[in-house]
């Protein structure tokens, strides 16, 4: 799995992509992760990725230019015939939008399943609506707000995909989206914060009668 993430500020990613399982997913190349500035696709001296709305209005909107000619270099665009098309039916062009449709479980699934995405980061006013129309296979949205860029979007989306592929969680296995959720306690037994007060972890998980627990888990979940 390879994502291809366009964004006018690449560095965001560095950190979050080089700790914990990130960093041994790409170092033992189950997943990929390329960034691309799009101000290096720009054509103009002053590399503007952005410009003002049409019809007027605050902010800026990204333009479509510099997004067209990065998704036609991800995508190899001077393949033709068969081999374009085989390319292009397993790679998905995502576009982060408040408008669109709401990533869940189902969705991190379903795209799982893609060798290449290209997640296409707006930031300002957002991006110019032609991106939307001819160039992204859909548009993502995360939830329910609005935040500044589509940066966290690509690194939400990325990573709930990422854990539906095998071998990313590591050996120890644990796919909370397929076993459940449920609460869990660790090492003390009893805490004690001081005043008297004493926090108990539940006594059936200390029992060691794992049928019982597993009952109780499934009893207990949290969604
Ligand atoms: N003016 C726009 C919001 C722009 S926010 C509007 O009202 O719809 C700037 C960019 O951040 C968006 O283009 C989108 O790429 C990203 N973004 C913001 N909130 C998001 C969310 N909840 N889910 C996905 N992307 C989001």
């Amino acid at each position: 799995m390879r994502f291809h993430v366009l964004t006018i500020f690449p560095e965001i990613f560095d950190s979050y992509i080089n700790e914990s399982l990130f960093k041994r997913a790409r170092a033992e190349k189950i997943v990929a992760i390329k960034t691309y500035d799009l101000r290096s696709f720009t054509k103009d001296k002053h590399k503007k990725v952005d410009d003002r709305p049409f019809g007027g209005g605050p902010g800026m909107v990204l333009k479509v230019q510099p997004i067209y000619d990065a998704v036609r270099k991800i995508l190899g665009a001077k393949r033709t015939g068969a081999a374009a098309k085989a390319k292009a039916k397993k790679s998905r062009v995502i576009l982060f939008s408040t408008r669109g449709k709401k990533l869940d479980a189902a969705a991190a699934k379903r795209l799982a399943k893609y060798d290449d995405i290209i997640l296409i980061c707006g930031r300002y006013e957002g991006v110019d609506e032609r991106v939307a129309e001819h160039i992204a296979d859909e548009e993502i949205s995360i939830g329910d707000y609005v935040l500044s860029g589509g940066e966290l979007p690509a690194l939400v989306l990325m990573e709930t995909v990422s854990r539906q592929i095998p071998g990313f969680l590591g050996k120890e296995e644990s796919l909370e989206e397929v076993n459940g959720s449920f609460k869990t306690y660790t090492r003390p037994e009893m805490f004690m914060p001081g005043k008297g007060k004493k926090w108990n972890v539940p006594k059936i998980l200390l029992s060691g009668d794992h049928k019982k627990i597993e009952e109780w888990r499934r009893g207990r979940r949290q969604k």
